[in-house]
């Protein structure tokens, strides 16, 4: 292989030119190549020791040759012109016949002027890259201009610079306006549209006298629109140029933001009304149940807790109006009754219903209770027509003082304990809680309790008390009293009866006394069919549908006539409103049992009323019986009883006879019967025959007979 270059001084560089990434050619002055390093043949695809001393136009398509040309005899020519030639932008040929575009930068070889060295460079990625470039230009002009966004490119010294079409556009700025350049102009239409021209204004100088600042800020126009305003420096490579400002219509999306703003607070309003409404009592528009926890825990959290007060109210004989008068007027009661209950109280106390008739007052800051109590009490009492009917409510209230231990529940049930005692001590009063009502619940529980199960356990059994019979001074009747005989001795039934009609346990006991008289006296009254025993029957037996029907099974189980049982009963029954409970009063009659109205005299029904009673036989109360003492003084209550019970044509008996004066007086006026410990006590099923007897004997003793 030829070395052209390794005598000449050039030949020093061989070796670093061979070794160069870059195509390298050395070309003498005939154009002939003289050296190809191999970078230069990876390039052309030529190998060198074919190329070496051809022309150079080898490396041209043929097309160029003559115009690159000149270009390349450049340097075979004049020597001025061998200065370095950088940039030359050809195109070259390789062997396979394809073309590049190439950079040809040229440089004489100092040491033989008449050479150069070509440098060659492929450039046809960066030919690739200058085009993705114009691409990308003519799309960032079609976005610039398609974008939502108006956009304004203002140069640093407050000029336009530039705008995109949606920029004139949205602010309705002409193209001659705008191509006008004239900026006051157009800042003078921009702040005309605006609500706030000042802060615009003096956002637009903030910006220029900050350049590197960016900004987001809302515009408001005059016609109700909203456009978002950003703006930010232009920069080429690291200084600042200009600023760009990029505007976007949101008045849509405010719009619905304000609407949804909208939406949400009528949705809160809606809430706190729910809120609102979970705290009422639907009916009568009170406080309801938890609204008034709520404020009694928040009472109670205070330091001082000196005048709150708890007063649980609950109606008397709400429930008669419910199933006299209807629901209705139940409703209507209720919400007269909360209508009355707050003007008793001050502002900041609360009035509750609790549910059904029960409501309830918190006061927090009255140092005595009791005058509002009071004045409760007879706010309820005034009447008022409901349905036609003139009602006076009643109200049996318990009354609780917060002290400095009790918690809220403890509280509620003191109170409730306190309006139990309220009802049981006669309705329609305010009782104030004392720690014996919490003995007496007890023991009122503990009863309960034992009377569930004394019929089956034997517990209940019959006493018997004889009564003398004034014209055949005999015993011709005896009374059948109930004996609850617990393992810890006798109970009384003044103890035990009021709470077994609460809990209608009366019926089983009732019945088990019913039966165990019917079989214990059954002998005594089959040996005289004049004989006869008296049961006591209380309100609720009689309100048992069936109540009749079991009365005279069990008669004529017993073998026993009609006519030898009389039933007492108290005037309560005949003010109960049921309305079968006389009409299975006239059915047991009609069977020959009597009915005699036992307490006589004691209840608050009108004598008047005596004769629409079906009763045949008075009971005179005890009490109109201990007022006689020696017999001689003038009871015109008593007389006047007797006179009437005479002009119905009723039967008297006179109960709690105990001395021979009471007897004799209570016989001159007429009674025909006597009862009392005068003639005996009640006894147990075996000692009736010598009570009899016994009884027998002293209304003899008396001497006395009508
Ligand atoms: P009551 O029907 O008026 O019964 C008369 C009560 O007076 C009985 O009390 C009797 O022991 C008492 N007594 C009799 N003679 C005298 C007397 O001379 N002086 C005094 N101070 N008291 C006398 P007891 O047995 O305690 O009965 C009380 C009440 O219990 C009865 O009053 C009656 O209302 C009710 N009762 C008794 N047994 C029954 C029953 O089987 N069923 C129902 N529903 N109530 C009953
Ligand atoms: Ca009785
Ligand atoms: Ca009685």
């Amino acid at each position: 292989m030829t070395e052209p270059f390794s005598s000449t001084p050039v030949l020093s560089y061989r070796d670093l030119l061979e070794g160069s990434p870059d195509p390298l050619l050395m070309i003498d002055s005939g154009g002939a190549i003289r050296f190809f390093n191999a970078a230069a043949e990876r390039l052309f695809g030529h190998r060198r020791e074919w190329l070496l001393g051809r022309h150079y136009r080898t490396l041209l398509p043929g097309r160029l040759q003559g115009r690159s040309e000149g270009q390349w005899d450049v340097f075979g020519g004049d020597p001025r012109m061998r200065q370095a030639n950088a940039g030359l932008e050809l195109f070259g040929l390789r062997r396979d016949g394809t073309e590049f575009p190439m950079e040809v930068n040229l440089a004489p070889v100092t040491a033989s002027l008449n050479n150069v060295v070509a440098t060659v460079r492929d450039v046809s990625e960066r030919k690739r890259s200058d085009a993705a470039l114009r691409e990308a230009l003519s799309l960032v002009s079609a976005t610039l201009e398609s974008t939502a966004d108006g956009i304004l490119v203002v140069t640093a010294d407050g000029k336009i610079a530039g705008a995109n079409e949606r920029f004139a556009n949205m602010w309705g700025i002409s193209k001659d306006l705008l191509n006008s350049h004239d900026d006051s102009k157009v800042m003078a239409f921009v702040l005309d549209q605006l609500t706030d021209q000042e802060a615009f204004a003096a956002k637009v100088q903030d910006l220029y006298a900050d350049p590197g600042a960016e900004s987001l800020d809302l515009l408001h126009f005059r016609d109700g629109r909203t456009f978002e305003r950003y703006s930010r420096p232009q920069r080429v490579a690291e200084s600042i140029v200009g600023r760009v400002w990029s505007f976007r219509d949101i008045t849509a999306r405010t719009q619905a933001q304000d609407q949804a703003r909208t939406a949400l607070a009528e949705l809160a309003r809606q809430a706190e009304e729910l809120k609102l409404l979970a705290f009422r009592d639907h009916l009568t528009g009170l406080a309801n149940r938890a609204l008034f926890r709520d404020r009694l825990e928040y009472a109670l959290a205070s330091s001082d807790r000196r005048g709150i007060h708890v007063l649980l109210l609950d109606l008397d004989d709400f429930k008669e109006v419910n199933d006299v008068l209807g629901h209705q007027a139940g409703d209507e009661m209720l919400i007269e009754v909360g209508r009355r209950l707050l003007p008793c109280v001050g502002p900041g106390d609360t009035v509750a219903r609790l549910g059904g008739d029960e409501f309830v007052i918190l006061l927090t800051s009255t140092p005595d209770p009791a005058p509002v109590a009071a004045r409760l009490v007879d706010a309820l009492n005034v009447p008022f027509i409901l349905h036609g009917r003139d009602l006076r409510p009643g109200v049996s209230v318990g009354l609780i003082s917060a002290d400095d231990v009790l918690h809220a529940p403890d509280l509620m049930r003191r109170a409730d304990i306190a309006m139990y005692e309220a009802k049981a001590a006669g309705k329609n009063r305010c009782l104030r809680f004392h720690p014996d009502m919490m003995t007496a619940l007890l023991a009122r529980t503990d009863l309960e309790t034992g009377l569930r199960t004394a019929v089956e356990h034997g517990e209940i059994t019959v006493h018997y008390q004889p009564v003398v019979d004034a014209a055949s001074a005999s015993v011709t009747q005896v009374e059948a009293l109930v004996r609850w005989e617990r393992p810890d001795g006798l109970t009384p039934p003044s103890d035990f009866i009021p709470a077994a009609e609460a809990s209608g346990l009366i019926n089983a006991i009732g019945q088990e006394v019913l039966t165990q008289t019917c079989a214990q006296l059954q002998p005594w009254l089959l040996k005289d069919g004049n004989r006869a025993v008296a049961v006591n029957v209380s309100a609720v037996q009689l309100r048992e549908p069936g109540y009749a029907r079991t009365v005279l099974e069990t008669l004529s189980a017993a073998g026993i006539q009609g006519s030898q049982l009389i039933l007492e009963v108290t005037e309560s029954v005949f003010l109960d409103p049921a309305p079968h409970i006389t009409a299975q009063l006239t059915l047991l009659r009609g069977e020959g049992i009597r009915v005699a109205l036992d307490d006589f005299g004691t209840g608050y029904s009108s004598l008047g009323r005596l004769q629409e009673v079906p009763v045949d036989i008075l009971k005179i109360d005890r009490s109109f019986v201990s007022v006689i003492h020696t017999g001689e003084e003038d009871l015109p209550i008593l007389a006047s009883m007797a006179v009437m019970a005479h002009h119905l044509g009723h039967r008297i008996t006179a109960e709690g006879v105990e001395t021979p004066e009471q007897a004799r007086h209570l016989l001159r006026l007429g009674c025909h019967s006597l009862q009392g410990y005068l003639f005996s006590h009640p006894v147990p099923p075996a000692e009736l025959p010598a009570a009899i007897l016994g009884a027998t004997e002293r209304i003899k003793d008396l001497g006395i007979t009508l």
